[in-house]
């Protein structure tokens, strides 16, 4: 019998595989992977919200596990994936120079939030105002992080590219079965397709629908993240950058849309003065939650049956701590903090009538 049978291959799905393979945990991957936010996401880490110049949810800590937790990851399967990049968020105005100072004062944001302003000397971009710095930010390149984790775990027959048939899920007392196999426990990491989940689906997943574009130039030559009203992205592919992200609440499909590449455009003209090509669009939907955090625990009625979700807009720095909450809860025992535990939403459950 199997440990583990994990339902859904993105980055939860992933950060919850990784738990499994350093605890020497068996277990089987079933995912399909077409409709997976983790694909499109621009893969930031950046430990401040540049918006209002606060901290996200518990930042600190989860930056100091999760950039281990990759380079681990990097360092066995001998792949790199960790770009280590400032982020230079552009001053539109004097004003907001002083806010960056007042808020770089602060505890929680003094680590990242430089004081010392750096000059624009890029004649491509738009920065009368200079530029703030983000210090501990980066890119994981999560597409070829995804594609090299599966990779390994093809080769140990561990993955199973299907969509997960729920007619064929048996629950037992001590393990549940599907199709051939037998596991312990069933952990569901599914993104926005948990809406589909017969057995989470009480669970308040908004989900918000983002597109990015792909641009490339040989112009801008840019070796840090740049911010204005759009993240400007180095990738991995020369002269090729990412712009993003738009933000929709009500659209829930995963194509892309006209209305979002101009948007993306007018924004990015507003802050780079070349020409470029755009040479892709993604669009994915991010699993976002009505209380804007992780939903993680056990079903309300079935002991061997596991969320890991709610990622939101931030699964780079997320995924690696709720993954290790999980496990260290289903296997020692240990609590999960009551801010991620979906037994907040067990009235929603009752609701259900089930
Ligand atoms: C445009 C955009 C930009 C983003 N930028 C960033 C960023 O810069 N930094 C950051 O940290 N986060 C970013 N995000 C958010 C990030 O993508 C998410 O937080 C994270 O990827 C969610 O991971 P997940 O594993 O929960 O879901 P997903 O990545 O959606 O993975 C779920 C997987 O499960 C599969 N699946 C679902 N149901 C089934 C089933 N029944 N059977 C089989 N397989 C199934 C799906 O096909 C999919 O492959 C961005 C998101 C978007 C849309």
């Amino acid at each position: 019998m199997l440990d583990y049978i994990v339902v859904g291959f993105g980055l939860a799905g992933l950060s919850f595989s990784e738990q499994l393979q350093k605890n020497n945990k068996s277990f089987v991957v079933i995912s399909e992977g077409d409709k997976s936010s983790s694909i499109v996401a621009g893969g930031m880490y950046n430990p401040v919200i540049l918006k209002r110049f606060t901290s996200p949810w518990n930042a600190i800590p989860q930056l100091e596990y999760a950039i281990p937790f990759y380079s681990e990851i990097e360092q066995r399967l001998n792949v790199r994936v960790n770009n280590s990049l400032p982020v230079l968020r552009v001053f539109n105005a004097i004003e907001e120079q002083n806010n960056w100072l007042i808020a770089s004062d602060k505890p929680n944001l003094s680590p990242f939030l430089s004081v010392d302003f750096k000059k624009n000397n890029n004649e491509y971009i738009l920065a009368d105002n200079d530029f703030g710095v983000v210090e501990s930010a980066g890119r994981i390149e999560v597409a070829k992080l995804l594609k090299v984790y599966r990779l390994g775990l093809l080769k140990s027959n561990s993955y199973q590219n299907e969509v997960f048939d729920f007619k064929n899920l048996n629950i037992y007392d001590d393990h549940v079965s599907y199709k051939g196999l037998k596991a312990k426990n069933i952990v569901f990491c599914e993104g926005f397709g948990l809406k589909s989940n017969p057995y989470f689906n009480y669970l308040p997943l908004n989900g918000t629908k983002g597109e990015v574009l792909i641009i490339k130039t040989e112009k801008l030559k840019l070796d840090s993240i740049v911010k204005s009203g759009v993240f400007i992205i180095p990738t991995e592919d020369k002269d090729c950058y990412l712009i993003g992200a738009t933000y929709h609440w009500t659209d829930k499909t995963w194509n892309t849309t006209e209305e979002a590449r101009l948007e993306l455009i007018s924004k990015l003209d507003l802050v780079i003065s070349c020409k470029y090509e755009v040479v892709g669009q993604l669009a994915g939907i991010r699993p976002t939650v009505k209380d804007r955090r992780p939903l993680v625990g056990r079903h309300p009625e079935y002991k061997n049956m596991f969320v890991l979700n709610g990622l939101g807009t931030r699964g780079v720095m997320v995924a690696p701590t709720v993954s290790d909450e999980l496990f260290n809860y289903i296997e020692n025992n240990t609590a999960l903090d009551t801010e991620i535990d979906i037994e907040r939403f067990v009235d929603e459950y009752k609701k259900t009538g089930v």
